[in-house]
């Protein structure tokens, strides 16, 4: 079994807004094109199309219907990938030492030289966020985008993960959870970032920030006034045409 560093000088790891995801599943392709782009990427890794097609994917975007005791339903689109734990159970259970997290800045990484496609680490992962290749047969997971954060022939604003660079509404932050002077620290006390399923032990490093409550018509309909009173459909738009004549 493999040992987890008593602890780590830094906290790197990803704050995910539900409140402004859309589910567009963006940086699912981002990340797949990144890290697996050697065959079939950004599409499945084997029979992609075909009827059964079967891929690793290491971040995935679960969307749900979310209906609140008092207020209209809601859709809540949740990203999910390796929440880089500082109690990771995938580590502890590897018999070959291939998993591990890094003493420096606290990311979980597989070394797949060392993997024997057990499978252990994704019995014991309460997140399903390990995955195996159908194709290498060796266990994956997000990596935080390592050869990017750190890789100095990239422009400066490419040196964050591929998920964070791609999203296009701004709903994932990467930084250091540890500082919390930190961009991302600041973001999860301001809007109550939570830890995904703390009973399960594992503290995770990556947090998720929670969808705002929404507004509803039936609050601020008596407010405002009444937006067409018109005919609507194709007389509505007979009747604006023949009055510009
Ligand atoms: S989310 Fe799962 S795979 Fe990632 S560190 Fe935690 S237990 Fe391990
Ligand atoms: S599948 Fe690989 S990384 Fe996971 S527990 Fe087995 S040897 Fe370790
Ligand atoms: S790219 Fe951003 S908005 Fe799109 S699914 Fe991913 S986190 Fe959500």
């Amino acid at each position: 079994m493999t040992t987890l560093p008593a602890t780590t000088d830094r906290k790197l790891g990803l704050v995910i807004d539900l409140d402004t995801c859309v589910g567009c599943h963006a940086c699912v392709i981002a990340c797949k094109g990144w890290n697996t782009q050697n065959y079939g990427a950004p599409l499945a890794d084997a029979d992609a199309y075909g009827a059964e097609p079967v891929g690793a994917f290491l971040n995935r975007v679960h969307s749900f219907e979310v209906q609140p005791g008092d207020g209209p339903a809601q859709i809540v689109h949740f990203p999910k990938s390796c929440l880089h734990c500082d109690d990771a159970p995938c580590v502890t259970v590897c018999p070959t030492g291939a998993s591990y997290k890094r003493a420096e800045d606290g990311i979980v990484l597989v070394n797949e030289d060392d993997c024997i496609g057990c499978g252990l680490c994704a019995w014991a992962c309460p997140y399903g966020a390990r995955e195996q290749d159908p194709v290498e047969k060796v266990m994956k997971k997000c990596t935080l985008c390592v050869d990017r954060i750190y890789n100095d022939t990239l422009p400066p604003e490419d040196r964050e993960p591929a998920c964070v660079r791609t999203c296009p509404t701004g709903a994932r932050h990467f930084g250091d959870l540890a500082d919390p002077e930190s961009a991302v620290s600041r973001l999860v006390a301001e809007r109550g970032g939570f830890d995904l399923m703390p009973e399960q032990g594992t503290a995770p490093v990556n947090k998720y920030l929670p969808p705002r409550d929404r507004d509803t018509l039936d609050v601020l309909a008596p407010l405002l006034p009444p937006v067409d009173e018109g005919p609507k459909g194709f007389l509505g738009w007979l009747d604006r045409t023949l009055e510009r004549i």
